[in-house]
């Protein structure tokens, strides 16, 4: 039985894509978005839907990730300027950009390959997200705390998340950031985004160029 559509689109995007097809990005396993060049969300393929659903990520992530809405809106913190310069720069050089991210849940351990396309004329970009890595959380190599605000809360009363590992800041020890499972199956209010250090190295310093 055929899969069924779950893709969504604004009627001006598909002509943009040039030599790509749509059924080709419909039929990608991953999770696939479009971007106009103002960087609002032209296309969600069927399986963005499929791993929001599957991840419990409903109605928050068609929300947040709406067609029409700003790419920007939807990231928050340090990573929201690291992800805007790079989609801002493939869009104007034509170059491809890939880096890999995680996207861990409180159970699973998982890792993505991105790869965002710009469009040909500067139309737009198509970014399609890769599963690389998903297995159980090793307690070994990121042993789970418990959910003590006294230890994590700083004194502005905000706790401090890293936006790729969603480990979250101690506050007695600079160099320290705990896996708190509980704060990533729920998000507390008082929450702030950053990259914590070996994010930062890793993500921000090794793909500048
Ligand atoms: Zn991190």
């Amino acid at each position: 039985m055929p899969e069924e559509d779950m893709s969504r689109c604004i009627p001006e995007f598909p002509p943009l894509l040039g030599g790509l097809s749509l059924e080709a990005l419909q039929e990608e396993a991953g999770s696939v978005f479009g971007l106009f060049p103002d960087l609002t969300i032209g296309y969600l393929n069927s399986g963005w839907f499929r791993f929001a659903a599957e991840n419990d990520g409903e109605p928050a992530i068609s929300e947040r990730f709406g067609l029409g809405s700003y790419i920007g809106s939807a990231i928050a913190g340090e990573a929201k300027d690291f992800y805007l310069e790079r989609f801002e720069t493939a869009l104007r050089s034509g170059q491809v950009w890939r880096h890999e991210y995680e996207c861990s849940s409180e159970a699973v351990f998982r890792t993505f390959h991105q790869t965002v396309y710009p469009l040909a004329g500067q139309a737009g970009l198509v970014v399609v997200n890769s599963l690389v890595v998903e297995r159980p959380h090793d307690a070994a190599e990121r042993p789970p705390h418990p959910p003590l605000a006294g230890l994590y809360c700083n004194e502005h009363g905000l706790i401090s998340q890293c936006s790729n590992c969603r480990r979250v800041h101690r506050r007695a020890d600079p160099e320290r950031w705990d896996w708190v499972p509980a704060w990533v199956a729920s998000m507390p209010e008082n929450i702030t985004h950053t990259f914590c250090r070996t994010c930062f190295e890793y993500y921000f310093l090794r793909t500048v160029r």
